[in-house]
């Protein structure tokens, strides 16, 4: 068995990330290292914070631990809002002013192609890793389901009928961003330490 600390104050990423993770791998949340603090994530780039939000908790409790960092990159924005998806409409971090700032910078915009990206960064006996994750879709018109967090009620997955907040989250899951990433990182403990 296989206890990983998952450095995220997002209750929903938690959630995502167990639902997807065999049984000899088990998530311990911060709240569960007495961690209540804020996590920095200053970079400019989405693995510079992945590595910073991993390194604080690396350096500070001296645990090994993964984070993530995602974005959603918007083609004809020029891969906006990116890095700053968190705070794209202010510094309050609300998904739902986030969703009507992107609906809006789109309005007249018939190219809605776009992507989410995550970077999840690793320490692990003495490694750090980083393995990476690409969902492509477009913006929807407008908001659809009630599912999932974040930008997901109006992200439509290609090949998809559905946003991601219509879809259950082992649909989710299986074609995410951070779905891919997290396959990659359980591929890496199925390979590295052969567990079962
Ligand atoms: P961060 O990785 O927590 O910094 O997330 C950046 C922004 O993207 C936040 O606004 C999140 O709510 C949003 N976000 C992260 N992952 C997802 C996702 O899987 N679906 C929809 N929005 C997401």
């Amino acid at each position: 068995m296989i206890e990983i600390i998952f450095a995220t104050n997002n209750l929903n990423k938690l959630i995502e990330v167990q639902a997807q993770l065999p049984k000899a791998i088990k998530l311990v949340s911060l709240k569960d290292i007495g961690c209540k603090q804020d996590l920095p994530e200053t970079q400019t780039t989405l693995i510079g914070n992945a590595i910073q939000k991993a390194d604080y908790i690396k350096s500070k409790y001296n645990l090994d631990c993964f984070a993530d960092d995602t974005g959603l990159e918007v083609k004809v924005l020029n891969g906006a809002p990116g890095v700053h998806s968190a705070r794209y409409a202010g510094p309050e971090k609300t998904a739902e002013n986030n969703i009507l700032k992107l609906i809006d910078a789109l309005e007249h915009q018939d190219n809605r192609k776009a992507q989410f990206r995550t970077v999840i960064a690793l320490h692990y006996k003495g490694e750090l890793l980083t393995f990476e994750g690409i969902c492509k879709g477009e913006i929807a018109r407008q908001v659809s389901g009630s599912g999932g967090f974040g930008y997901d009620a109006i992200f439509k997955p290609d090949n998809q009928q559905k946003t991601f907040a219509e879809l259950s989250l082992e649909e989710k899951n299986k074609i995410s961003h951070r779905g891919i990433a997290v396959a990659k990182l359980i591929k890496f403990f199925y390979e590295k330490f052969e567990i079962n």
